[in-house]
């Protein structure tokens, strides 16, 4: 096995135009296990965690902040990065456990692209765009679009997820996940919900219930008519209970190793109906 450790993403694009074949590798905590198992047999490597181009992130001047896919977890649980994307601190936060989130990051939940995985319901709730470079070009794609299936995405094989870009908004935002238990777990079902007060309009992504993170475009636009996201009132009992349903509704679980479908469904609608609670508690 040949290993390349490439200083900067310009080199190691050009590491990947000359080995079609190469994996690419960051915190190792996905793809080392499937080396362990002997799932996969790499020939050849691209080690990118000496990059420090990846490991950066910052905020910029159209209210937006842009995030390297080589910055770990450890980084977003906390400091100003919390600040300004509380939901991803939340959902860093319930990453496996200190060792994994120290190694662990984005652009390795997005490579891997799980519907489980606990950064991806975040970048869906808040519209983030994918940073895409290879030899050739550079490119950015709605995360709509980036992931298509279970462990599936819009990646170009002579590509590498260079960073995201999340939208910052005005308004709550949290992260809730249910596992088999409290820590160190995969998630069972998960959901993020942000509130956008300056369209006054709410999202939720969910995961673990559907071969991508969903969308509940349906249950967002019911609840916007039915509450002002301006307002600084609890959100009424019955009108919460409502949403958990009609979010529900909108899930698409599967019966696997880890849950029943009917277990996921239920899950989720609890998931957002605590949410939007915690939003706006009475
Ligand atoms: C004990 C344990 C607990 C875990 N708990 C959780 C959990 O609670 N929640 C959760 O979501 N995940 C969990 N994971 C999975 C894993 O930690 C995350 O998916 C993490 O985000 C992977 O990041 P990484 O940098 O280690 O990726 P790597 O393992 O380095 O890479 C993962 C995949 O992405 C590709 N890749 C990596 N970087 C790039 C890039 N820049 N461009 C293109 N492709 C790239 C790799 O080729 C590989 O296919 C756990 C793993 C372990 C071992």
């Amino acid at each position: 096995m040949t290993v390349a450790l490439p200083l900067t993403i310009r080199e190691a694009v050009l590491a990947l135009s000359n080995t079609p074949d190469a994996r690419l590798i960051q915190g190792g905590t996905d793809m080392m296990v499937e080396v362990n198992f002997n799932h996969l047999k790499p020939n050849n490597i691209i080690a990118l965690r000496r990059i420090q181009e990846l490991r950066t992130w910052q905020k910029n001047a159209d209210g937006t902040v842009t995030i390297g896919a080589g910055v770990p977890y450890q980084e977003m649980e906390s400091g100003e990065l919390k600040q300004l994307v509380p939901a991803l601190a939340e959902a860093a936060r319930t990453v496996g456990s200190p060792q994994i989130r120290a190694a662990g990051t984005l652009g390795g939940n997005l490579g891997t692209c799980s519907p489980a995985g606990d950064g991806l319901p975040v970048l869906f709730a808040l519209d983030a765009v994918v940073h895409l470079q290879s030899h050739e070009a550079l490119r950015q794609i709605s995360i709509h679009e980036f992931m298509l299936g279970v462990k599936r995405n819009a990646r170009n094989a002579n590509e590498i997820i260079t960073a995201v870009t999340i939208p910052l908004l005005n308004g709550w935002q949290g992260y809730a996940k249910v596992g088999v238990r409290n820590a160190m777990v995969i998630s069972v079902a998960s959901a993020c919900l942000a509130i956008d007060k300056s369209t006054n309009s709410v999202r939720i992504g969910l995961g673990a219930v559907g071969p991508t993170i969903i969308r509940c475009r349906d249950a967002e636009s019911w609840l916007s008519q039915q509450f002002d996201f301006s307002s600084t009132t609890g959100i009424d009992g019955a009108v919460a209970k409502e949403f958990g349903r009609r979010v529900t509704l909108e899930s698409k679980p599967i019966d696997d190793h880890r849950s029943t479908a009917e277990y996921r469904r239920h899950a989720v609608g609890v998931l957002a109906q605590r949410l939007i609670t915690r939003a706006y508690p009475s």
